[in-house]
């Protein structure tokens, strides 16, 4: 086996595999693909193949762009293919933070464009054919009356940018979609919805290189001089010079590239999978909308196609895998539903994802011809899609919207590398305080 991995290029490692996820478990069968092993000339090379990556790789092959993808482990490896599969609008910032800290006209163009992510999936889904459970319509659940009101508030002013999508669930009303007392009401997005997360990375990754793209896995970059008119991307066992370059590691990028490591700080948060449900499920989450609460550390839930609890919850700062999983999301869901007391949990597992301090995803310029994005804040799947989408206009020529987040002020976490972690903690805890608290 290793002499066959070695003589078709691949390096197989743990951290080269899918971790032991229920989506890589019901994947569907994706090719394995080689391993950059030569120095190559590419004209546009995209660094990391999660929905920021793939997204911007589909968009610029449909205008006719030759792509290169790299890949340090297997496409989808990262959050994309490990995340709860909640289709939300909207950024992790709220609209109204927006509005706060970057002024009225950013926060109008913002929420012109916070329901495109969901449309770029839909419509791929569409195009493609992509197999992955879509479902409609994402609920946000409230433990209190602060929250719910909240909530109310985003209703109306998410309407007020042409967004009426939303309906607002009382204590009864909420029991319709959740059978659990944990709640005082919330709120539905009808044009939100939930997937199979993995197979949407695998379904686009097909439809890129259904349209010529070509993927490298395993081939995790090294060193990057983005300095050089053609920056200049080094893989343990090859080279890619090209004229652009866009760096979509996000969380799992590390600190291969400085600049953009002192920037976000990577955080880890967990998932466990019951065994099928059947009635059991059924009866808990009638109507199958995907579930978050609205606390500052939240569980998210939904139901899986073949109808096992797919429940989430917990932040680690600093992105380290909790050595029991199951122990510690299990209080949680019982918590929640005490009728799943001693359920089977079949699957448990952990994937990073990239914070930044404002909540707001960034995107920017290195050099002559390097782009990133990152730092969705744990609510990317919709941000990651429209942000491949925005990079790949940049790149095409059309820099409006690029310019726009671009522009917006950042600052770095406080605390420099050796403090951010325990500040961040610290953070958490006062903001878990205050929801423990209702206030
Ligand atoms: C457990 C979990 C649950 C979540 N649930 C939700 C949810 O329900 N809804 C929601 O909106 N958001 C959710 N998120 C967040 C969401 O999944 C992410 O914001 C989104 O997937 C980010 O996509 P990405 O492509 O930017 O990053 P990733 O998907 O992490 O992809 C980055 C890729 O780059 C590769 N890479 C990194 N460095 C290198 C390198 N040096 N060389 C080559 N390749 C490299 C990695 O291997 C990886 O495949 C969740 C995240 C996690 C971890």
């Amino acid at each position: 086996m290793a002499d066959v991995e070695r003589k078709l290029g691949r390096i197989v490692s743990a951290e080269t595999e899918y971790p032991p996820s229920y989506y890589a478990a019901t994947a569907h069968p994706t090719p394995d693909r080689p391993s950059l092993t030569e120095a190559i000339e590419a004209d546009i090379c995209i660094v990391g193949a999660g929905y920021t990556g793939l997204s911007c790789a589909l968009e610029l092959a449909e205008k006719g762009h030759k792509v290169v993808l790299l890949e340090g482990a297997r496409v989808g490896w990262g959050a994309s293919g490990r995340n709860g599969g909640q289709i939300v609008n909207g950024l992790n910032a709220s609209l109204e933070k927006i509005g706060q800290m970057f002024g009225r006209e950013a926060q109008a163009f913002v929420g012109g464009l916070i329901c495109e992510g969901g449309h770029i999936i839909r419509d791929r889904v569409a195009r493609y054919a992509i197999d992955c459970d879509l479902k409609p319509g994402n609920l946000f659940a409230a433990t209190t009356t602060v929250q719910l009101r909240a909530l109310e508030e985003k209703r109306a002013l998410w309407s007020s940018f042409g967004m009426d999508a939303h309906e607002m669930l009382d204590r009864d009303s909420i029991q319709t979609h959740v059978q659990t007392d944990a709640y005082v009401g919330g709120m539905i997005d009808h044009t939100g919805g939930h997937m199979h997360p993995l197979n949407l990375a695998l379904g686009q990754a097909a439809a890129f290189e259904g349209l010529g793209g070509v993927i490298y896995e395993r081939s995790r970059v090294i060193s990057v001089d983005t300095s050089l008119p053609q920056p200049l991307v080094t893989t343990a066992r090859g080279r890619v010079t090209a004229r652009v370059l866009v760096m979509a590691g996000n969380a799992y990028l590390g600190r291969t590239v400085p600049e953009l490591a002192t920037r976000v700080l990577a955080a880890s948060t967990q998932m466990i999978a019951t065994e099928p449900l059947g009635d059991r499920g059924r009866a808990l989450l009638p109507t199958e909308r995907c579930v978050e609460d609205m606390r500052y550390i939240l569980d998210y839930y939904r139901l899986s196609a073949d109808g096992r609890l797919l429940f989430g919850g917990g932040t680690v700062y600093g992105g380290a895998t909790p050595k029991d999983i199951e122990a510690k999301l299990r209080p949680n869901l019982e918590k929640l539903f005490p009728r799943l007391k001693d359920v089977a949990i079949t699957h448990a597992w952990s994937g990073n994802f990239a914070l930044t301090l404002s909540r707001v995803p960034q995107m920017g310029r290195l050099g002559p011809a390097t782009y990133f994005a990152h730092g969705y804040s744990g609510h990317g799947v919709t941000g990651s899609h429209l942000f491949g989408r925005i990079l790949a206009e940049a790149i095409n020529g059309d820099l409006s919207r690029f310019d726009t987040f671009a522009n917006l002020p950042w600052s770095p976490f406080p605390g420099g590398q050796t403090l951010r972690v325990p500040y961040s903690i610290l953070g958490s805890w006062w903001y878990g305080l205050r929801d423990r608290l209702g206030v």
